[in-house]
């Protein structure tokens, strides 16, 4: 199991060479005129032509044949527990696998699948500190699992946020998932959260599993979470009304899950398009869950919104990227000098009828990962998971 991610040791240089097509995740200009990037000691460090960036002193050499490389994907909505095990549905390596499928940075919306989990405040602020540490320094198969997100309880106080974000908490778990649902405590204790440095999300719909119960336009625009968890419920969605109520009434994200109603993400697509507010998608799984894990499940939105959504690929991908790591201020998902050098490198799957890479997603076809790079270190090649890409990257120096 990979679970001891390599770490870089000593100065490296990393160079990839011979890009195709480099997608910045940014979506004010989500293709950039570039071939070449450097990163030295996993930060990118010169983007540009062969001709004009310093390769000197590499200590990787990456030849991209001519594919395609993006930031890392970022997955906005995962619930993990312990290692890479989940107990939801027995499965262990997940998010390795999730790994082979692009991802490279994964946020938590909560421990909640932890057996015995507990509900007392003692217990959970424990539990959160505990995952929050054990995912800093676990990184499985060098995945940053940013975790330790607490599912508030209705006794909490003032210095319980204050104590968490003391200790290194940086998240809460999904609003409405414990004892609170209702608008006036969330929006108190979401409050207390901002005030120390801790961002917020919020179970959006019907419940999701038995126990969990329903979180409507009112308790949402209300609870004012930095974002609106899986606004195309997970998977029960409100309304077509409703969901336009929280599009409109505030301008916090609006995260579209996987394993939520498609066709309420393309709602809310089309309007978030509609209000000139596309910098506000951002994607997740939501997964472990009932519905299983997904380790395309983030390649798996980005295609469909694409096809079915009519967005261009290109702009598709910075939900997945740049608007996640502006939206959670991350130090990744962007192709930018100084950010962390993390990389899916891809191609458009073999027999894809998409003449490119963007036109095969724009067909609804999944892109071949070819290479997956964080912090600069190469972490897998081809992918076991996504159909074999037509063309893949090579390690031609180390
Ligand atoms: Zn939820």
């Amino acid at each position: 199991m990979a679970h001891d991610a390599p770490q870089a040791t000593g100065p490296s240089k990393l160079v990839i060479r011979n890009i195709g097509l480099l997608l910045s995740g940014a979506m004010e200009r989500p293709i950039l005129d570039a071939d070449t990037i450097t990163a030295e000691n996993g930060r990118i460090t010169a983007i540009g032509h062969a001709k004009d960036v310093d390769i000197e002193g590499a200590t990787t050499i990456i030849d991209a044949h001519g594919t395609t490389v993006a930031p890392g994907l970022i997955d906005s909505h995962v619930h993990p527990v312990a290692g890479d095990w989940t107990p939801r549905q027995s499965q262990i390596n997940w998010i390795d696998s999730y790994l082979h499928g692009g991802v490279t940075t994964m946020i938590s919306a909560g421990e909640v699948h932890m057996p015995g989990r507990p509900r007392d405040v003692v217990g959970l602020k424990a539990m959160a500190i505990f995952a929050q540490r054990a995912f800093w320094t676990l990184r499985p198969g060098g995945v940053k699992v940013h975790a330790g997100a607490p599912v508030i309880e209705c006794e909490m106080v003032e210095d319980d946020f204050r104590e968490l974000a003391a200790a290194g908490v940086k998240l809460l778990g999904e609003v409405g998932l414990g004892g609170v649902k209702d608008g006036p405590t969330a929006r108190k204790m979401v409050g207390w959260a901002r005030k120390y440095g801790i961002q917020s999300t919020i179970h959006t719909g019907g419940p999701s599993i038995p126990g969990s119960g329903l979180i409507d336009k009112d308790v949402v625009l209300e609870a004012d979470t930095d974002v609106v968890g899986h606004i195309n419920g997970g998977h029960t969605a409100l309304p077509d009304d409703q969901i336009r109520c929280i599009c409109e009434g505030c301008k916090r994200g609006l995260e579209l899950v996987h394993n939520g109603n498609e066709r309420s993400a393309l709602f809310t697509l089309r309007t978030a398009r509609e209000m000139g507010d596309l910098s506000r998608i951002i994607l997740g799984t939501d997964a472990p869950a009932g519905s299983g894990v997904q380790p395309l499940g983030i390649l798996r939105m980005v295609s469909m919104l694409s096809s079915l959504g009519e967005v261009p690929a290109e702009i598709a991908f910075c939900f997945a990227t740049g608007n996640t790591a502006r939206m959670r201020a991350l130090d990744c998902g962007l192709i930018e000098v100084g950010r962390a050098a993390d990389f899916v490198i891809m191609d458009k799957a073999q027999h894809s009828p998409g003449k490119t890479l963007l036109d095969s997603v724009r067909l609804g076809d999944l892109p071949g990962v070819g290479m997956t790079i964080i912090d600069g270190l190469v972490r897998t090649q081809r992918s076991r998971n996504t159909p074999p890409a037509t063309n893949v990257p090579e390690i031609v120096a180390k």
